[in-house]
């Protein structure tokens, strides 16, 4: 093969791209890994700065079932520790220990919305319930990282008595899939209380995913020295395993019919699959099917029709800070993976009908009536708050601090307001803002042991990791879904409408997050073993 031609080439050295490599270069294919940014990694991340280390993307992980099948699978080793989470509620705050938990959170919401006890009681049963699910879903290691030839034990002793269990509640899940808000309101009557449970979610999850994470919440873990070990530890197995990873190159065009990718430099490459692990309105709008039968060029204009039309999910807004107080003070009031909501009022109509007419008549509307709605927006809003060095205390400098403030937060406000050229004083405005509800409410040291703070917006994030809308977990939730969103299905979410391309990660299925980009990279490499086995057989497809 000469220099620039491939077995494989994986765009995008996210999670999703990063398990692609480490699984095809360890059948020994020719791969090369490309990404645009210095690091791998994508929100998989961690940086330092003063000698305070932050996680840049998602704060800690959860397995899944899948995180760390695939690890032992790939015989890699990384330390972690458990991430411990807590809940907090105006002064109220809860550590969440084990199952257990789940009663005294009922107590918790019975203590804050005591009008609404019965209404509790039920979604308590629900939950419950999701949860019982969840470790039916959760229960083995997930078959897709086992070697079902030759693990007999694992297919007779745990697949087999597993498989009728996990037929039987995908079908209760996916009587679950409706919107949770609109869920919530056959249950509860109480707008508040609905809020206080549902508001950290993105806008239309899922009704079974929004209510497991009381589930997740005890399965998140930490790898020690920042998630961004993940990715470290995979990317040296790539490297390990004699696959190429090749940083700092942005892929600009893809044609298709010639296998071939160009680069930022026009430096071009020429793969036998291809597997695009990066946004993928970009790849539909770079990518040329000259050349291919009209069926394939005609379901790939579908296909691209429906991708263009549809939005990326919630972006976040991160708050970094640092702190000039002891680690041990933060961790005496809550664990270092917090979600607090400062006001039991909940947001209302705040992040959505009020946050729409502000966008919608972003032209008229003052930057006063921005700002108030502002004021509103964070003292009612949840946030998620992470201490790294709570989680492994190697992360700050002695007797410091780091601390990441963050919540959702709407891309199309910080792109008008950019547009409108007062994106840094509203940064400054939100902020302030931020900093004042948290200090007046769980963590008043913040109020002047500041050392320095900075912070990234949706903005920040698609400028980064390119994603759409600055998405952090793929599509946003609607009726119609551009890709495959059903458990049973995801097989085929790997799949695009060029047969030697293949897509993984947070958009090629719904609902995503780490653990369901890792499983489309696994997915993907194993698509492309196949159709490789199959060359190797002789059988070579006609699609042009
Ligand atoms: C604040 C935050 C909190 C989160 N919390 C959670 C959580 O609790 N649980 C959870 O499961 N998930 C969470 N997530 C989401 C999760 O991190 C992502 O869904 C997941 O990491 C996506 O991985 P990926 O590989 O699919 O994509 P990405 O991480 O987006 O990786 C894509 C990569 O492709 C590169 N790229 C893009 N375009 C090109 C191009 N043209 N050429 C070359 N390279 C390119 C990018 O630079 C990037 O490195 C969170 C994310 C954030 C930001």
């Amino acid at each position: 093969m000469s220099e620039n031609t491939y077995n494989t080439i994986i765009v995008g050295g996210g999670i999703a791209g990063l398990t692609s490599a480490a699984y095809l270069s360890r059948s020994k294919q020719k791969v090369l890994l490309i990404e645009k940014n210095k690091e791998c990694g994508g929100l998989v991340n961690s940086f330092v700065r003063d000698g305070f280390h932050f996680d840049a993307g998602v704060r800690a992980l959860e397995d899944a079932g899948i995180i760390f099948p695939m690890l032992k699978d790939l015989g890699i080793q990384l330390d972690v520790v458990k991430s411990k989470v807590s809940l907090g509620i105006e002064n109220r705050i809860l550590h969440i220990e084990n199952l257990s938990s789940l009663k005294q959170y009922r107590d918790l919401l019975k203590e804050i919305f005591p009008e609404s006890e019965g209404e509790i009681d039920e979604v308590i049963k629900i939950i419950r319930t999701v949860m019982k699910h969840m470790d039916v879903l959760y229960g083995i290691e997930n078959p897709v990282f086992k070697d079902l030839k030759r693990d007999r034990e694992f297919i007779f002793k745990k697949l087999l008595p597993w498989l009728p269990r996990f037929i039987f509640t995908v079908g209760k899940i996916n009587r679950m899939n409706m919107p949770v808000e609109e869920y919530l309101t056959t249950v509860i009557k109480n707008t508040s209380l609905r809020d206080i449970i549902s508001q950290h979610f993105f806008k239309n999850t899922p009704t079974f995913f929004a209510l497991s994470y009381f589930s997740l919440y005890l399965d998140y873990f930490y790898p020690k020295g920042g998630v961004g070990k993940l990715p470290e530890v995979l990317k040296n197995k790539i490297l390990e395993n004699g696959g190429e990873i090749k940083t700092e190159t942005k892929i600009i065009e893809v044609t298709a019919g010639k296998c071939l990718l160009k680069d930022q430099k026009n430096l071009t490459y020429k793969y036998d699959n291809l597997i695009w692990a990066a946004d993928l309105k970009t790849f539909y709008k770079i990518t040329s099917t000259e050349g291919f039968f009209p069926g394939i060029k005609t379901d790939f204009e579908e296909s691209k029709n429906s991708i263009l039309k549809n939005r990326g999910g919630d972006s976040v807004f991160s708050l970094f800070l640092e702190v000039d107080e002891p680690v041990e003070n933060f961790g005496k009031i809550a664990n270092g993976h917090f979600f607090y909501t400062p006001s039991k009022t909940g947001l209302g109509e705040t992040h959505r009908k009020d946050l729409n007419s502000l966008i919608n008549d972003f032209e008229k509307v003052e930057k006063t009536q921005i700002l108030d709605w502002l004021d509103r927006f964070t003292k009612l809003n949840t946030y998620e708050i992470s201490i790294p060095g709570l989680k492994d205390p190697e992360l700050v400098p002695p007797g410091k601090t780091g601390m990441i403030i963050s919540f959702l937060a709407e891309y199309d406000l910080f792109d008008k307001i950019q547009k409108a050229g007062w994106l840094d004083e509203f940064i400054a405005e939100l902020e302030k803002r931020v900093l004042k509800v948290i200090s007046d409410s769980v963590y008043p040291m913040l109020k002047d042991k500041i050392i320095a703070r900075f912070s990234y917006t949706p903005l920040s994030i698609e400028n980064r990791v390119g994603t759409s809308e600055g998405a952090i977990t793929g599509w946003s939730f609607q009726k119609n879904m551009p890709v495959i969103n059903k458990m049973q299905y995801s097989d085929r979410s790997v799949l695009t409408p060029i047969p030697s391309i293949y897509q993984a990660g947070q958009w090629a299925y719904s609902p995503a997050g780490v653990p369901m980009s890792i499983l489309t990279g696994k997915l993907a490499a194993d698509k492309v073993l196949k159709q490789t086995r199959k060359f190797k057989a002789g059988q070579y497809p006609d699609f042009k």
